[in-house]
């Protein structure tokens, strides 16, 4: 689930400041994360407490999302869902925002089959983004991601989406003189499938996201999740990424990786191992886990 984390944090800094080229260093001083990598750590930590068969998951995820939603209140929520964070008795209210797809990402590396990965998309997008695009958005997301663990290719993954979900009829070269600000799920979700399914290795996806221009640290975060599975994270970028992460973030991410593996790459672009050999040897050489 680091991918999300790493687009969010390289999109940051081009959320309202769109560059349109793919020309970008993925970090920054001015990039940090933001409500994208809260609330999928949020859905991360909701599946690890999560009974086996995830039957309780919906009100995990409810009390997870509040949870660290209160604890990084400035991490740059959606007027409604800032309120929903903080409402006593939080009850959806038909979002068909980006924010379901950004933070399924989780959903996709804890199912055991693309069905279950579905479920769980459900399961934890109901309870705010209950409107038939916001559902239609993250299960894309989610199916997107189990499919590539699974070993597809991403031909086979671009036919299953427009099959079952998105009509992709555009490439980011086409729409990027025009695309602008949208964080509809159908206005912004169909831009990060196209970039993971134009692009060459991991980094190449999350800049070929940003590079679209729109809502760049979602965009970012959605390419990111599925570009994780697909091809896996360079080592050098988890690294980077790391040091923008507090404890309590580190921890969740930490549990997530050990127990939902995903895989880390080499210089090569060789699978060297696992995101969480790599968190584990980092925390060994004293990296600072946060600032
Ligand atoms: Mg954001």
């Amino acid at each position: 689930m680091i991918g999300a984390i790493i687009g969010d944090i390289a999109g940051s800094r081009f959320e309202w400041n769109n560059y349109k080229s793919k020309k970008i260093k993925l970090f920054h001083k001015r990039c940090r994360p933001t409500d994208d990598s809260i609330m999928s750590l949020a859905v991360a930590k909701a599946i690890l407490e999560s009974a086996e068969d995830f039957a309780d998951l919906s009100a995990g995820a409810v009390s997870c999302m509040q949870e660290l939603g209160r604890l990084y209140k400035n991490a740059g929520y959606g007027g409604n869902f800032y309120r929903w964070i903080f409402a006593d008795d939080p009850q959806p209210y038909n979002s068909f925002g980006n924010g379901s797809a950004m933070r399924v990402g989780p959903c996709g590396y804890a199912a055991r089959s693309l069905e279950e990965a579905k479920e769980l998309s459900v399961k934890v997008t109901k309870v705010t983004h209950n409107h038939p695009e916001g559902m239609k958005g993250a299960e894309a997301v989610a199916a997107a991601i189990f499919l590539a663990r699974d070993g597809k290719s991403r031909e086979e993954i671009r036919d299953y989406i427009r099959e079952n979900y998105y009509q992709i009829d555009f490439t980011i070269d086409q729409i990027r003189p025009k695309y602008t600000f949208d964080v509809s799920c159908q206005g912004s979700v169909p831009v990060a499938l196209e970039a993971f399914f134009e692009s060459t290795d991991f980094e190449d996806a999350i800049k070929t996201a940003i590079s679209a221009g729109g809502d760049s640290d979602t965009i970012g975060a959605i390419t990111g999740s599925i570009a994780e599975a697909y091809y896996g994270v360079p080592e050098n970028v988890i690294c980077a990424a790391i040091e923008y992460l507090d404890s309590t973030q580190m921890e969740i991410l930490n549990c997530f990786e050990e127990r939902f593996p995903s895989k880390a790459v080499d210089e090569d672009g060789e699978v060297s191992g696992t995101v969480f050999d790599v968190l584990h040897d980092a925390a060994d050489k004293g990296i600072p886990e946060g600032v």
